[in-house]
């Protein structure tokens, strides 16, 4: 099914869209024919990359180097996507980061980095694209959580935080846009095979997936199929929710 509003298409911004869970969600919004406005921080091959592989599926792609953490880098994205494709319906505030440690020993530049980026991005990138969801009357917001925001983990107290915040954040904006036709909801995922993730010892992704009920570790794609859900003409009914995208993990 194609995200038509008559003739106009519909129009995403995915940020950190070049690699995992973003570069997934890019895919299956492309297979709608979408327009994408997919950003990046550093990897340009990565983003050129999932750029042609867009392209192939239909879609018009337009790739935004940036950082989310910058206000002005999240206003000339939201400008630059206006200016090739004339609106923006749909935002997934996807880009994030870690730097984990345990309390004691991390340094306070790495927990306001995490939150940095992690929370204040995706409140940049919402205030950026506020005007115009408003000025349409229409949007789709999907901020990307985690499970480590509803149940806390071990090294993680400043990704924690930003991921928990990110859920708060997300209600009090549904609340505030809903009468504008603009939903704002949260996917919090649990154990994810992303480069995120693939730095950590087999050992302790065995541990993990012993607690998770499914059995195993989820794929991007298991991500990209619940923000596509979300994103759809056919959840405007509804916001402020969280869906957990987990196997079971968090429950
Ligand atoms: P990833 O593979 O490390 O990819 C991160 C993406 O974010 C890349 O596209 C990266 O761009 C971009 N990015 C990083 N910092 C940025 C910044 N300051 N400004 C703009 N873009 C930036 O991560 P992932 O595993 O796909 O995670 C995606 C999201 O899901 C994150 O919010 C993460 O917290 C969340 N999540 C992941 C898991 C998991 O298990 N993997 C679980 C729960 C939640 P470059 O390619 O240019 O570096």
């Amino acid at each position: 099914m194609k995200e038509c509003l008559g003739e106009i298409r519909r129009t995403a911004i995915v940020t950190g869209g070049s690699r995992g869970i973003g570069k997934a969600v890019a895919l299956k919004l492309a297979e709608d024919g979408m327009n994408l406005a997919i950003s990046f921080r550093g990897n340009r091959e990565a983003a050129e990359e999932t750029a042609k592989q867009c392209e192939a599926k239909g879609a018009a792609v337009l790739l935004v180097q940036g950082d989310v953490a910058r206000s002005e880098d999240c206003e000339a994205l939201v400008s630059k996507a206006l200016e090739a494709f004339g609106r923006v319906d749909i935002l997934v505030n996807n880009a994030g980061i870690t730097r984990d440690g345990l309390l004691a020993r991390m340094s306070e530049e790495d927990y306001r980095a995490v939150l940095e980026v992690n929370l204040v991005g995706p409140w940049n990138m919402m205030k950026a694209t506020s005007r115009v969801m408003m000025k349409q009357r229409y949007g789709r917001i999907v901020n990307m959580s985690s499970v480590t925001g509803l149940s806390g983990n071990l090294g993680q107290t400043n990704y924690a935080a930003a991921k928990a915040g990110i859920i708060g954040m997300t209600k009090s904006y549904a609340k505030e846009v809903a009468s504008r036709g603009i939903t704002v909801n949260a996917v919090a995922p649990g154990f994810i095979d992303t480069d995120m993730t693939e730095a950590m010892p087999d050992s302790a992704k065995d541990k993990i997936c012993q607690n998770i009920p499914a059995g195993r570790t989820g794929k991007p794609e298991d991500v990209a199929a619940a923000v596509h859900f979300l994103v759809g003409e056919n959840a405007g009914y509804i916001t402020g929710e969280v869906l957990r995208v987990d196997g079971g993990m968090a429950m």
